[in-house]
């Protein structure tokens, strides 16, 4: 039989780009255009890598820790990982129970990957991060998408997880604080799902803690295999540099979980990657090792920008937001713009419509809600600073007083 050149692996042809980089370029494209956009798409810091990691990354150059690492990570930086889980989360973590990756995707993708055969399943509450159902789709498995919708403040219940969980059913993904929501789960919360998960003993847990440290209105940030450590020995615990430290382009994941898993992982990443970039994990140990008013700093920022954007867009006719609790993202309701036609002339039938319009009558750059699996609402990200995102607030507002009936 003839087979076209083109014939791509299935699994991929099936597989989504990943939305927020799809939207991350239309910004790009427009900016070469010579358009001015305001972007609030893009989930990373706008602050620059602290001084003394970009130095220690200089220093790993100039003494030559230029080659190869070990695959799952050099041993420096997975002390000071396994010291991270110990000190800030609690966990019973030695060196040997860590893995490093070129960024948080690829520790996700390594577990999934190392794991998952055609009839599983993974669980994953919606809103998600937009690359969860991508990335299960690409290992050849089924997501099974419980819908947590603003009623429950967009978190999983243990009752919601119990329906969901089948025989089918090899890992669950949780996602604290959340992209999109800024839901943070409370340890009660986390408790609650223990208890179901504790009757499935064939299910693995993916923790993705990346938006740990930024938490806001005082709370204490939980992760599952610390409020249950019964679960430890089937828990994932993933966390990075990219969010807490402002590193997202020095790409350096982490992770601590069973052994067994571990070692399929660097099996996985040894074949593909190999270990991360030397200097990065340079750095990364510098961030992990280093002083820690960065984090209280860029906290403070962060939570000063939420409540000012919170503020301008619940006065914005059209749009309504709750309040979130953690990360850098506002995951605001737009239904009651759908059916109605904006000053531009464009009906907004959907939250991608009003994406569009927002981007060519606005100029402000946000993400689709449908992309994180919960239609009519948008994802826009405050990591920028607070001049720019009081002018791209406004341009949204002035936007959503210009959309009429139809
Ligand atoms: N996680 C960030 C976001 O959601 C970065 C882009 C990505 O990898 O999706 O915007």
């Amino acid at each position: 039989m003839k087979r076209d050149v083109q014939t791509l692996n299935r699994h991929l042809a099936a597989a989504q780009p990943s939305a927020t980089y799809r939207v991350m370029d239309r910004v790009a494209e427009r900016r070469k255009q010579g358009v001015s956009i305001l972007s609030l798409c893009a989930g990373e810091p706008d602050f620059d890598t602290p001084r003394h990691i970009r130095e220690a990354a200089i220093a790993a150059i100039e003494s030559g820790h230029t080659r190869y690492t070990q695959v799952a990570g050099l041993r420096s930086l997975r002390e000071a990982v396994a010291e991270k889980f110990r000190d800030e989360n609690g966990l019973s973590v030695n060196w040997q129970d860590t893995h490093v990756s070129s960024g948080g995707k690829q520790v996700i993708f390594n577990a999934l990957a190392a794991t998952l055969n055609e009839a599983d399943e993974v669980i994953i509450p919606a809103p998600y991060w937009v690359s969860y159902p991508e990335i299960v789709q690409l290992c050849g498995a089924r997501s099974r998408i419980v819908p947590c919708g603003a009623e429950h403040s967009f978190k999983l219940t243990a009752d919601a997880l119990r329906e969901a969980i089948g025989p089918h059913t090899r890992w669950l993904i949780l996602n604290s604080p959340s992209n999109p929501t800024g839901a943070v789960y409370s340890r009660e919360e986390l408790h609650a799902l223990a208890q179901v998960l504790l009757e499935h003993p064939q299910v693995l847990i993916l923790a993705d803690d990346i938006y740990e440290h930024l938490i806001f209105d005082g709370r204490r940030f939980y992760t599952l295999a610390q409020v249950e450590p019964r679960l430890a020995e089937r828990t994932l615990t993933m966390n990075g540099v990219s969010k807490a430290y402002a590193m997202t382009g020095w790409r350096i994941g982490f992770a601590t979980g069973p052994r067994w898993l571990l070692q399929a992982m660097e099996k996985l990443q040894g074949q593909q990657t190999s270990g991360a970039c030397s200097i990065s994990q340079h750095a990364a140990v510098a961030a992990l090792r280093g002083p820690k008013d960065f984090l209280d700093e860029s906290r403070q920022v962060f939570e000063r920008r939420r409540n000012l954007m919170v503020g301008l867009l619940n006065d914005t006719p059209g749009l309504r937001c709750a309040v979130p609790q953690g990360a850098f993202y506002a995951f605001a309701d737009c239904a009651a713009l759908l059916g109605k036609r904006s000053a531009g002339g464009r009906v907004l039938n959907s939250d991608e419509d009003v994406v569009q319009a927002l981007l060519d009558e606005a100029r402000v750059a946000v993400v689709p809600g449908s992309a994180f699996g919960l239609a009519g609402y948008i994802r826009i990200a405050y990591a920028v600073d607070d001049a720019s995102l009081k002018t791209a607030c406004i341009a949204i507002r002035q936007f959503c007083h210009g959309v009429r009936a139809l």
